[in-house]
């Protein structure tokens, strides 16, 4: 246990409404959204006991830096934390670190934690995330499978990459193309083996995960789509070897399975809280019992954007979430509407979405992939409804307001370089 403080937290917020309901508010996760959630409650006014707990032994951190800088060593991890210190510190909550909840008790409103200790709460916070998918194939316990989720993860990894080194990507999503970049600019050999016939396939159109492709490739990284994974083995000279459905066998020195993230809502679930592939919230990130809240990578929330539940994996969507969360648990009710936002960082290429893309959508270009730059508008009829693009951080910024104005545009000088678009 650290740093029990709640004298800090009066000291710093004399004028909250202490006499207020909620007085214990616990949140499980100390990640990104959980992090957010603790900052709010205060900035927000609540000076009552705080219980941050979180399985890691660091203080909120954000993890895109995680595939990225900390995991080629341009970064320590501790460049990661989401507030200084000082700033932690000034919170004033009692933040249990290395500490896991194993039950939530509804009837007595209680979380217990693995070491037997009971605590009570008004309002619960999950921010529990997710963890790193497994891949449960022959030979997987025979050698060692890296994934990327935590520091740890990344620390354990970094120094695998580099010059004479191979490495062997399981799963062509987000985390292991930023993982194969990274492993190709330490000057890695890379392979990335893909089932799907294309990359990123459920999150991009296929435009996108063409482009993605051909920037790999230029870069030296051999990327085999619609390739099967059978197993894995350790070759004579004890180094591990990933076995394909055709036969071949890809010998390395690192093997980093980057398959997706699996949400943590056994607490959920367990407590009887609906879950459907995640904790389900309303707008308002509340579950179905009104004193759970849930935000951040474990929350399924309705998206008028969408038009149904999504969960969202995002920088974004975990610290907005995780203030919304803790407005909501102050009983500060606004509807958190997030237009999704995602961005992923590969060889100095700065892919960003804005919305979601779909089949139905008419798509409209701006740009040329040729110059490394260009953006994909899709539109209902004459409204953008979702852009993605590379290299065109200032387009999409423009395009986010389009999205979020839900205004007709001419899809003619949308699709026109001449026409800044400032002006549309
Ligand atoms: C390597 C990597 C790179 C990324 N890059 C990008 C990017 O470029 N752009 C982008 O938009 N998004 C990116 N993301 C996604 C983004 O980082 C996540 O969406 C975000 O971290 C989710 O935050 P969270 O607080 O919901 O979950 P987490 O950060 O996972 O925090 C959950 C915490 O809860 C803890 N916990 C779980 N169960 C318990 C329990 N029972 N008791 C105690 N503690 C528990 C977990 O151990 C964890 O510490 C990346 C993610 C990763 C892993």
């Amino acid at each position: 246990m650290t740093a029990v403080r709640p004298e800090v937290a009066a000291a710093a917020y004399p004028n909250a409404g202490a006499d207020t309901a909620p007085r214990t508010i616990v949140i499980i996760g100390a990640g990104q959204a959980g992090g957010w959630a603790a900052q709010t409650l205060r900035s927000e006014g609540f000076a009552g006991r705080l219980v941050l707990i979180g399985d890691e032994m660091h203080p909120p951190h954000e993890r895109p830096p995680l595939s990225k800088a900390v995991l080629s060593g341009a970064a320590l991890p501790e460049t990661a934390r989401l507030m200084k210190s000082e700033a932690f510190e000034a919170l004033g909550l009692e933040w249990r670190a290395g500490a896991q909840v194993r039950r939530i008790d509804r009837t007595v409103k209680e979380v217990l934690l693995t070491d037997g200790e009971a605590l009570a709460y008004d309002k619960l916070i999950l921010c529990t995330g997710g963890r790193a998918r497994r891949l449960a194939l022959p030979g997987a316990d025979q050698v060692p499978l890296h994934t990327l989720r935590t520091i740890e993860d990344a620390l354990a990894l970094a120094p695998l990459l580099g010059p004479g080194r191979s490495v062997v990507v399981v799963g062509g999503g987000w985390i292991g193309l930023e993982v194969a970049a990274t492993a190709r600019q330490q000057g890695a050999e890379v392979v990335v083996v893909e089932t799907q016939s294309r990359l990123c396939e459920r999150t991009v159109p296929a435009e996108i995960s063409e482009h993605l492709l051909a920037l790999h490739r230029a870069q030296g990284t051999r990327v085999l789509l619609g390739a099967g994974v059978l197993g894995f083995a350790q070759a004579a000279d004890g180094r591990p070897e990933v076995l394909l459905a055709d036969g071949v066998a890809l010998r390395c020195d690192a093997i980093v399975i980057g398959i997706g993230l699996v949400p943590n809502d056994e607490l959920a679930r367990e407590a009887g809280l609906e879950c459907e592939g995640g904790v389900v919230v309303d707008a308002q990130c509340r579950t179905s019992d009104p004193d759970i809240l849930a935000a951040g990578d474990v929350a399924v929330a309705p998206n008028p954007w969408a038009g149904r539940r999504l969960r969202l994996e995002s920088w974004q969507n975990a610290q907005e979430q995780g203030i919304a969360a803790a407005r909501s648990a102050l009983g500060h009710m606004v509807d958190y509407q997030p237009l999704p936002w995602f961005w992923s960082d590969q060889y100095g290429m700065n892919l960003q979405i804005y919305g979601i893309p779909t089949a139905a959508h008419r798509v409209v270009r701006r740009g040329d992939a040729a110059d490394g730059s260009f953006v994909l508008f899709y539109l209902a009829g004459d409204v953008v409804q979702a852009a993605i693009g590379p290299n065109a951080a200032r387009d999409l910024r423009f395009a986010r307001r389009l999205i979020e104005q839900r205004k007709p545009v001419d899809a003619e000088r949308l699709a026109d370089m001449g026409t800044p678009m400032s002006k549309i």
